[in-house]
C-alpha cells in the first residue's frame, strides 16, 4: 500500500505536464494565471494548474471539431479496442491515480479511491462492449421501393464538465460511451480535483486515440467552463454538478444537447417492519461514505415513530464505529471534507436545524486533533423538522438527520417535497409496501432494503421526472441514448418484376 511521504511525492512528481492537452499535445495556456490545488488533509500545496482562457477553449474546441469526421467514421470495433486500451492504461497506473485522488480529494485510499479507479477502468470496458451491440431498428416503409435503416450515431463535440467528489469515475461515465460512440470531447475537470483528470488524460493519450479526439482544458467554472458551454462549436454538454450550476449552464448553452446529472437530497425511509440493524448500517454508510459528499448520499432518514428510538440507538453505534483521519490509514473510513464551502454549508444546515428544535446526538462539529480543520465528525441529529435546510436542501456533509413520521403518506410527501429526486431508499420486509413506496417516490432510482448510495456502473442513473436532479441517464449502454442520435438512411431499390 502507498502511504509514505516519498510515495506521495512520487505520485505527484510522475504527473504528466500540468499543461492543456489539445490536438494530441501538452501545450501551454495563453493565460499566465494558475490555480493552486491543495491537499485538504494537510493544507499542503500539491501543484498548480493552468487557468485556461476563452482563447484556449476555442483552440480545444476547434481541435475536437477537426477530429470528429475521422473519429465518427472509424469502425466501432476499432473505437472499442481503444476504449479497452484506455482501461488497460488506467489499471496500469491504478495506485498512482488513487493516491492522487486521495491527496487532492480527501477520500480514503483503500476503501474508496482504489475502487473508484477500478470502476473508472470498468466504465471504458463496458462502453467498449456495448458499442459492439448498438443495434437499431429497421423501419417498415410505406413505399414498396424503399428500405429504411436506422443507426445510432455520434452527436458531435461534447464539453464535459465534472465535479470534485469523484474525480475520475464521473468523467469516465461520459468518456467511455461518448468516445465509443464516435463523439469528440473537451474536458473541464473541477478546479479542486483536476490532477486525477490530468492522469486520466495521460492514459487516454497513451491509448492510440487520434489527436484532437480528446482534449483537456483546466480552469474554473465561471470563466473556462462558461467559455466552453457558450462556444458555438460545442454540440453537447455533459454536466455533473449542482442544480444551480445546471440552471446557469442551461441558460448559457442555447440549443445544444444537454445531459445533466445534478443534486440530490436522498431520503432513506424506515418503515415499522424494517430490519433495523441493516437500515442503520445503510444509513451510516450512505451518509458517511466520501464524508457525505455524494449526489445519492443519505441526506435524511424518515423513520416511523414506532421504531424511532431503537433505530436511533443502532445508528449512534454505527456512527461511533466510523474512524476519521488520514485518508491513507488503512482503518480510516472518513477523510477530510474537500473544501471550505461544503464544510460551511454543513455547519449552516446544522445550526439552522438546532435553532428549529433539533438535537445533535452524536458528532456535530469539526474534528479536533487533525492537521487541518477540514475534518468533520460523523453526525447524527434527531428531531429534525420539515422546515429545516437539512430537510429541504442538499447538505453534502457527513450528517444523518432523523425526521420522525407518523404514516406512509407523510413519508412520501416529505420524500417528494424538496424538488430533488435522484435516488431514494425504503426499508421494509413487506414486498407490497416496498412497491407502494417505490412507485410513488419521485426519483430516477429507488433502492429497496439497501443504502441510497447503492449503484452499479452499468445501471441507468439520473434524476426523476418532475424533479430538479437533472435529466438523461449515465451508466452503461443507457448513456448511448443521450450521447447519440438516430440517423435514418432510406434506400431505394428497383423491384425486379
Ligand atoms: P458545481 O456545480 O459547483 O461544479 C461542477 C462543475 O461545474 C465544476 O467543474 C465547476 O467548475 C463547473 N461550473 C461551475 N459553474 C459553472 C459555469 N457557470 N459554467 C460552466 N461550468 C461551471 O458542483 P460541485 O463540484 O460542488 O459538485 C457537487 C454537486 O454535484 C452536488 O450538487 C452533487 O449532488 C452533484 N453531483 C451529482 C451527481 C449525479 O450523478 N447526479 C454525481 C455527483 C455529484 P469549478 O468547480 O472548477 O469552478
Amino acid at each position: 500500500m502507498i502511504s509514505s511521504p516519498a510515495q506521495f511525492n512520487n505520485a505527484i512528481a510522475a504527473l504528466p505536464p500540468l499543461k492543456l492537452f489539445i490536438g494530441g499535445q501538452w501545450v501551454d495556456s495563453d493565460s499566465n494565471e494558475r490555480i493552486d490545488v491543495v491537499n485538504p488533509a494537510t493544507g499542503e500545496l500539491l501543484a498548480s494548474i493552468p487557468h485556461a482562457s476563452a482563447r484556449d477553449v476555442n483552440r480545444a474546441v476547434e481541435s475536437a471539431r477537426k477530429a470528429w469526421d475521422g473519429w465518427r467514421l472509424t469502425p466501432p470495433f476499432e473505437r472499442a479496442t481503444i476504449c479497452h486500451r484506455i482501461a488497460d492504461r488506467i489499471l496500469a497506473r491504478k495506485e498512482q491515480i488513487a493516491t492522487v485522488i486521495s491527496l487532492e480529494q480527501g477520500k480514503p485510499y483503500l476503501a474508496e479511491a482504489l475502487p473508484e479507479v477500478e470502476e473508472t477502468a470498468e466504465n471504458f470496458r463496458i462502453a467498449a462492449e456495448d458499442v459492439k451491440r448498438l443495434e437499431t431498428p429497421i423501419i417498415p416503409a410505406r413505399d414498396p421501393n424503399k428500405r429504411l435503416f436506422t443507426f445510432k450515431v455520434a452527436i458531435g463535440t461534447w464539453g464535459i464538465i465534472t465535479p470534485w467528489n469523484f474525480p475520475t469515475v464521473i468523467p469516465s461515465e461520459y468518456f467511455g460511451p461518448g468516445l465509443a460512440a464516435g463523439n469528440t470531447i473537451v474536458f473541464k475537470p473541477a478546479e479542486q480535483t483536476p490532477l486525477a483528470g490530468f492522469l486520466l488524460t495521460q492514459c487516454i493519450a497513451e491509448s492510440g486515440l487520434p489527436p484532437g479526439v480528446f482534449n483537456l482544458i483546466s480552469g474554473d467554472g465561471p470563466t473556462t467552463g462558461d467559455a466552453l458551454v457558450a462556444h458555438p462549436g460545442i454540440d453537447g454538454i455533459g454536466l455533473t454538478g449542482e442544480t444551480t450550476t445546471g440552471d446557469t449552464i442551461q441558460r448559457r448553452a442555447g440549443v445544444k444537447k444537454l445531459l445533466m446529472e445534478l443534486g440530490g437530497n436522498g431520503p432513506q425511509i424506515v418503515l415499522e417492519d424494517a430490519d433495523l440493524p441493516r437500515a442503520a448500517k445503510a444509513a451510516a454508510f450512505g451518509a458517511y461514505f466520501n464524508a457525505g459528499q455524494v449526489c445519492c448520499a443519505t441526506e435524511r432518514v424518515l423513520v416511523d415513530r414506532r421504531v424511532h428510538s431503537d433505530f436511533l440507538d443502532l445508528l449512534i453505534q454505527e456512527a461511533k464505529n466510523v474512524r476519521v483521519g488520514d485518508p491513507f490509514h488503512p482503518e480510516v473510513k472518513m477523510g477530510p471534507m474537500n473544501n471550505n464551502s461544503v464544510l460551511e454549508k454543513t455547519e449552516r444546515h446544522l445550526s439552522d436545524a438546532l435553532k428549529k428544535g433539533a438535537r445533535v446526538v452524536f458528532g456535530g462539529k469539526r474534528g479536533a486533533g487533525h492537521q487541518t480543520n477540514m475534518f468533520f465528525e460523523p453526525t447524527v441529529i434527531d428531531n429534525v423538522t420539515a422546515d429545516t435546510l437539512l430537510n429541504k436542501e442538499e447538505t453534502f456533509g457527513p450528517v444523518v438527520p432523523l425526521i420522525t413520521v407518523n404514516d406512509y403518506d407523510q413519508a412520501i410527501e416529505l420524500a417528494n417535497g424538496t424538488g430533488y429526486g435522484l435516488q431514494m431508499a425504503v426499508f421494509t420486509r413487506d414486498i407490497d409496501k416496498a412497491f407502494y413506496f417505490a412507485e410513488r417516490l419521485r426519483a430516477g432510482n429507488v433502492v429497496i432494503n439497501d443504502t441510497t448510495d447503492y449503484w452499479e456502473a452499468h445501471e441507468p442513473f439520473g434524476g426523476g421526472g418532475g424533479t430538479r436532479s437533472g435529466y438523461g441517464r449515465l451508466g452503461g449502454r443507457f448513456t448511448f441514448d443521450d450521447m447519440t442520435h438516430l440517423k435514418t438512411i432510406a434506400l431505394h431499390i428497383n423491384n425486379l418484376k
